[in-house]
């Protein structure tokens, strides 16, 4: 076990969060359509979808920031979590096609793979410390492999490694099961979540309106779809995250769109922790003529989403897709996330990332400092880990 420091513990949250609670610096700006917005955030009143198309297209970036900074201290200080996870991508078959993605193969395309179930094991514990506390579970879309496969895969990780949080299957991969499996969503959730799923990752739900949909990716559940699984999740007791793919051929109404489905979603089930916007990496996809966004793209996008999503707990800068040094920025922008340690990302990485596949726990805990923020080490309910000399522990 490595040597940790106890910097997670609640006591030192309290006190350096109250670091934050300084005189902030005075609210400045020359677009007059940011002073009602400015007005409504002091007062923690919801935005509209007017002042979130502001937000979006203002020029004052630092106005923006300073907005979202007010309401990312107000709920968290300082604070900013990350984790030790694990990914885990069992296939990269999949019949979907999305015009988006560089990670799916045909089954008989090259680099297409397949991982047998004791595969899939022994990738979960390759690299695999006592310190990780979550396997983050992902794939295509295989038209082959049975309902009873993912059963076992998940089954057979709980056997392995129970202390092990196991985040598994988006909206889209939970679908497609219940389609080849001739189950409702409902069922197919259940048994999911009786094999020993724990929670969903965000992702496939990528911009909600069919417009923008039928050209990114067309063969997936559709935005109500997304919505509807996830809403079932949540009422069985499971948490999700979710996540919009910015950068590629939607426009600013289509972002706010997705945002309040989100927030109206969230105001029923409260069953999202995270909101992660990802930046859409075009290479190697059939959309690779299009621009990679910018640095000041991205950190609008985290800044506007913690404004828009005031019910959401979290935002995550996520570094793999944003790069660490953007993501840094971010905390002082909305985020108070920067995503875990992620030993072997792919699904980035196929699609052009250049970042590292993986970060040492020392080293995003570095990061997090130098903003001038407090690491705190979470599991993937936001129970901050404790961490010893001989021993792992979670508060609850
Ligand atoms: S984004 Fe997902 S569903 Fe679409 S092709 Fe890629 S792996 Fe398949």
């Amino acid at each position: 076990m490595e040597a940790v420091s106890n910097s997670c513990d609640f006591r030192g949250i309290v006190a350096v969060s109250s670091k934050s609670m300084h005189k902030p610096h005075p609210f400045q700006t020359d677009d007059v359509r940011l002073r009602p917005i400015h007005e409504k955030v002091l007062a923690r009143q919801r935005l509209t979808t007017d002042d979130a198309l502001a937000l979006y297209r203002t020029g004052d970036i630092l106005a923006v920031g300073w907005m979202a900074n007010t309401v990312r201290e107000r709920m968290h200080g300082d604070r900013t979590y990350f984790n030790v996870n694990r990914h885990l991508n069992p296939t990269n078959v999949c019949v979907a096609a999305c015009r988006l993605c560089a990670f799916g193969r045909k089954k008989d395309s090259s680099g297409a793979y397949t991982m047998a179930l004791e595969e899939a094991f022994e990738t979960a514990a390759s690299g695999y410390s006592e310190a990780v506390t979550e396997f983050h579970i992902v794939g295509g879309l295989h038209p082959d492999l049975p309902f009873q496969y993912f059963l076992d895969l998940i089954s057979g990780l709980k056997q392995r490694f129970p202390q092990v949080h196991l985040k598994a299957f988006t909206m889209v991969e939970v679908a497609y099961l219940a389609k080849r499996a001739k189950l409702s969503i409902g069922q197919t959730l259940e048994q999911l979540k009786n094999a020993g799923v724990d929670s969903l990752p965000g992702g496939g739900a990528e911009i909600f309106a069919d417009r923008v949909r039928h050209i990114i990716c067309d063969h997936k559940i559709d935005g109500d779809q997304w919505l509807e699984t996830a809403k079932l999740a949540h009422e069985m007791g499971l948490k999700s995250n979710a996540t919009m793919l910015y950068g590629h051929v939607e426009n600013d109404e289509d972002r706010v769109d997705h945002l309040l489905k989100l927030r109206a979603l969230q105001d029923q089930t409260g069953g999202f922790q995270t909101f992660i916007p990802l930046a859409f990496h075009p290479d190697n996809t059939p959309l690779q003529h299009l621009p990679k966004t910018t640095g000041m793209t991205d950190i609008r996008q985290i800044a506007v989403s913690r404004l828009v999503l005031d019910n959401f707990p979290h935002i995550k800068a996520y570094w793999q897709m944003m790069t660490a040094k953007i993501a840094q920025i971010a905390l002082r922008f909305g985020a108070d996330d920067i995503d875990g340690t992620v030993i072997e990302e792919k699904i980035y990485h196929d699609a052009g990332a250049t970042t590292p596949q993986g970060m040492r726990r020392e080293d995003l805990m570095r990061l997090i400092r130098e903003a001038g923020r407090e690491p705190v080490e979470r599991d993937t309910l936001y129970r901050p880990v404790i961490r010893t000399e001989t021993s792992v522990t979670v508060a609850v």
